[in-house]
């Protein structure tokens, strides 16, 4: 993925043109190619004015170099930066001289995994480092840098501590068979297996709140063709992003939005009005419609209260709504007569069901609907710990909390001591993940493709 030997180099700072601009390069030749370009090596963490030399050996810019030497650096190798005029022209000529002189180009965030490569950073930490640059709000940009500085890791470490002495104390019972322990009446077992189950459960909430802030809410409006969901959709997003027509079937593909609310990123998708029909593009729709209803973490179901006010249409659909997927019952249109409140008869099956009474057309409810896709999301405006997290570590934790809860049926279970024992080992596994303990490379290649080049 990457190779230690060679020497990267990018641009540090976007394209374009202003008044600095960073080159950065690390690895091995950096004090070659400071001595090459600049005539000396600069002493190290000193910004020292340079000229910066073609291979003819006239100034292609002048600027400030910084040299850091290994291991007190970003990437934990060599680093050296050189701060020119901001030309993109001047950039790429100074780029241009250090491959001429070793370096090769950097590959999207290569900067960030050598730094972790080099233990300077763990991946839950590189990964906030990408999550600060593209953090779409301050409370976001706070959450990462908080994970960035390493609290999030923290936390992931303490449980991984616990889980350690907790595996310790199972594997140290069933070493001696003879004994013939009674999982159940070790008291210290029990109690050290629910603070450890605890904790766990903590740090998925606040992983949850994270990946609000992080990577937002995907929120599909779904419902009968005409029910209004378009006309929400511009609502919410406050322009006029679907067409809106009174012909049904006229949204043929899954629109999308991105919008914010109290600075979570919320990516609203209007599906094609769920119809069946034998037009093949609509029923393409339908399809998409479906597949993004698979990965969305909240379905609003709209029902035209006029036309449809006990919602048959939405009992007629429920079945083919993903069961994992939680859904809002919303009706629309209550400003039009004939959708009186009153016409809602309520139904048993649907009590666990939050519904909601909007007009998408006049505004009204549509402030509650806000406030709803929040809570309902575990959003608390007040948490200023939030830390930045990501569907990732979210399935991680997920799945050391399976392995917990099964290692406590274990547990509960006698003579099933080895059982519990390998059900930890998993836990532990699934939670290393996170930090990158033992991370396979095809998952390093995923998370740091996504970074920009000179990160
Ligand atoms: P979609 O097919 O579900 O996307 O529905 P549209 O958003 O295209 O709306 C269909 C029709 O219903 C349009 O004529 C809208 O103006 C109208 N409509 C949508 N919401 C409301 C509402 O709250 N009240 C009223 N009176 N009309 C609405």
């Amino acid at each position: 993925m990457t190779d230690p030997s060679a020497t990267i180099v990018a641009a540090a700072t976007p394209p374009g043109r202003g008044g600095i601009a960073i080159v950065r390069l690390s690895g091995p030749l950096c004090a070659a190619i400071a001595r090459a370009m600049l005539g000396q090596l600069p002493p190290p963490r000193h910004a020292t004015t340079s000229r910066f030399r073609a291979a003819d050996g006239g100034a292609l810019d002048e600027g400030l170099a910084l040299y850091f030497p290994a291991p007190h650096s970003y990437t934990g190798e060599d680093v050296l930066e050189l701060h020119g005029h901001g030309g993109p022209l001047l950039v790429e000529a100074l780029i241009a001289r250090a491959v001429a002189l070793g370096a090769r180009r950097a590959q999207p965030g290569e900067f960030t995994l050598r730094a972790y490569l080099n233990e300077k950073l763990d991946l839950a930490q590189a990964e906030a480092v990408a999550d600060l640059i593209d953090a779409g709000s301050e409370a976001a940009a706070r959450a990462a840098l908080r994970s960035l500085q390493g609290d999030f890791s923290a936390r992931v470490r303490a449980l991984d501590e616990a889980l350690a002495q907790l595996r310790a104390h199972v594997e140290a019972t069933i070493d001696f068979p003879t004994d013939e322990i009674d999982f159940l009446a070790d008291r210290a077992l029990g109690e050290r297996l629910a603070g450890v189950r605890e904790l766990c459960a903590a740090l998925q909430a606040t992983a949850r709140q994270g990946r609000l802030l992080t990577e937002g809410l995907t929120v599909v409006i779904a419902g009968a063709p005409n029910a209004g969901k378009s006309t929400l959709l511009n609502r919410l997003a406050g322009h006029d992003a679907a067409i809106v027509t009174a012909i049904p079937g006229t949204t043929r593909d899954v629109l999308r939005e991105r919008i914010q609310l109290e600075g979570v990123p919320l990516l609203l998708l209007d599906t094609a009005g769920l119809r069946d029909s034998g037009d093949a593009i609509e029923a393409e729709g339908m399809r998409r419609a479906r597949a993004a209803m698979e990965l969305a973490d909240r379905v609003l179901f709209l029902v035209d209260a006029a036309e449809d006010p006990g919602a048959a249409g939405f009992d007629a659909e429920r079945m083919r709504i993903p069961a994992q997927v939680p859904v809002t019952l919303v009706f629309n249109k209550i400003d039009l007569p004939g959708a009186g409140v009153g016409s809602v008869p309520s139904r048993p099956e649907r009590t666990e069901l939050a519904q909601l009474r909007i007009s998408a057309v006049t505004g009204a409810g549509l402030e509650e609907l806000r406030c709803h896709l929040l809570e309902a999301a575990g959003y608390r405006s007040s948490d200023s710990g939030a830390l930045s997290a990501r569907r990732r570590h979210l399935e991680a934790l997920a799945a050391t909390a399976a392995h917990l809860e099964r290692a406590a049926e274990h547990c509960r279970a006698a003579g099933a001591g080895e059982l519990a024992a390998e059900e930890l080992r998993a836990a532990q596994r699934s939670l290393g993940q996170i930090t990158g303990t033992g991370t396979a490379d095809e998952l390093l290649g995923r998370i740091f493709s996504a970074f920009c080049i000179g990160k």
